[in-house]
C-alpha cells in the first residue's frame, strides 16, 4: 500500500524580508494590520497568492472565474495532493455549507468550520518530517488563520499571534515558553507593553541574529 505522497515545499515563491519592516500605509510593523490595511495584507497573503497563481496558470484558469471556484472545491476534495498554501487558498474560496461563511472562518459554534479547520493540521507534521515545511512556515500558516478569523480565538491568542506575524515573515520563530508566559499574562488581565517586548526581538531580527535558516 503506497498512499504516502511526497509533499512539495510551499510558500517559497516570494522572497521574505530579512528585517521587520514598517508599512508605508499604516506605519505599523508590516503585516500587523492584515485585515484592515492592503499593504499589510499583501505582505502576508503574497506568499499564498504566488502558489495559487502558479496553480491557476498551470490549469489555465482565470482568477475570479467560476472555474476558479470549482478548482477550489476540487482541491479540498483531494486535499492530500496539494501543498498547504494551496489548501489554505482553496478554503478562502469555498463557502461553508452550514454557516455560509468562508470555510473554516464561521462562528465558533459552526461544527463544519471547526472540522474543516481541524483537518488542516494533520498534514503539517508530515510535511515538516519530509522537510517540505519548516516550523516557521507552520507558524505562518497558523498565524494567518488566526489573523483572518480572530473571532474564533481568545483575545490572548489572537493578540499574541497578531503581534508575532510581522516577525514570523522574516523567518523568526517565537519561543514556546515566551508565548505561554504572554498568554498567561493576558488571560490574567494584565496589560502588556508590546512595544517594549518586541523592541529587543526586532533589534535581534534586524541584526540577523534570530533568523531560522531553514525557512
Ligand atoms: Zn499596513
Ligand atoms: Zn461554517
Amino acid at each position: 500500500m503506497d498512499t504516502f505522497k511526497q509533499r512539495q515545499p510551499a510558500g517559497r515563491r516570494m522572497p521574505r524580508p530579512s528585517r521587520v519592516e514598517h508599512c508605508t500605509r499604516c506605519q505599523a510593523v508590516l503585516g500587523l494590520h492584515y485585515r484592515e490595511c492592503p499593504p499589510c495584507y499583501d505582505a502576508i497573503e503574497g506568499l499564498w497568492e504566488a502558489d495559487w497563481s502558479a496553480l491557476l496558470e498551470r490549469e489555465q484558469i482565470v482568477a475570479g472565474s467560476e472555474d476558479e471556484a470549482l478548482l477550489a472545491q476540487v482541491v479540498l476534495a483531494e486535499f492530500d495532493d496539494h501543498s498547504w498554501t494551496v489548501v489554505d487558498m482553496a478554503m478562502g474560496r469555498v463557502r461553508c455549507e452550514e454557516c455560509n461563511e468562508e470555510l473554516g472562518g464561521g462562528p465558533v459554534e459552526c461544527e463544519s468550520c471547526k472540522f474543516a479547520f481541524g483537518k488542516l493540521w494533520w498534514h503539517d507534521t508530515d510535511a515538516m518530517q519530509q522537510g517540505a515545511m519548516t516550523a516557521n512556515e507552520h507558524a505562518l500558516r497558523v498565524g494567518r488563520y488566526i489573523m483572518r478569523h480572530p473571532h474564533r480565538y481568545s483575545r490572548a491568542v489572537a493578540t499574541g499571534w497578531r503581534m508575532n506575524m510581522p516577525r514570523l515573515l522574516t523567518g523568526w520563530l517565537p519561543k514556546g515558553s515566551d508565548m505561554r508566559r504572554t498568554a498567561n499574562l493576558l488571560k490574567d488581565g494584565y496589560e502588556i507593553d508590546w512595544d517594549a517586548m518586541y523592541r529587543e526581538i526586532d533589534a535581534n531580527i534586524n541584526r540577523g541574529k534570530e533568523r531560522d535558516d531553514t525557512r
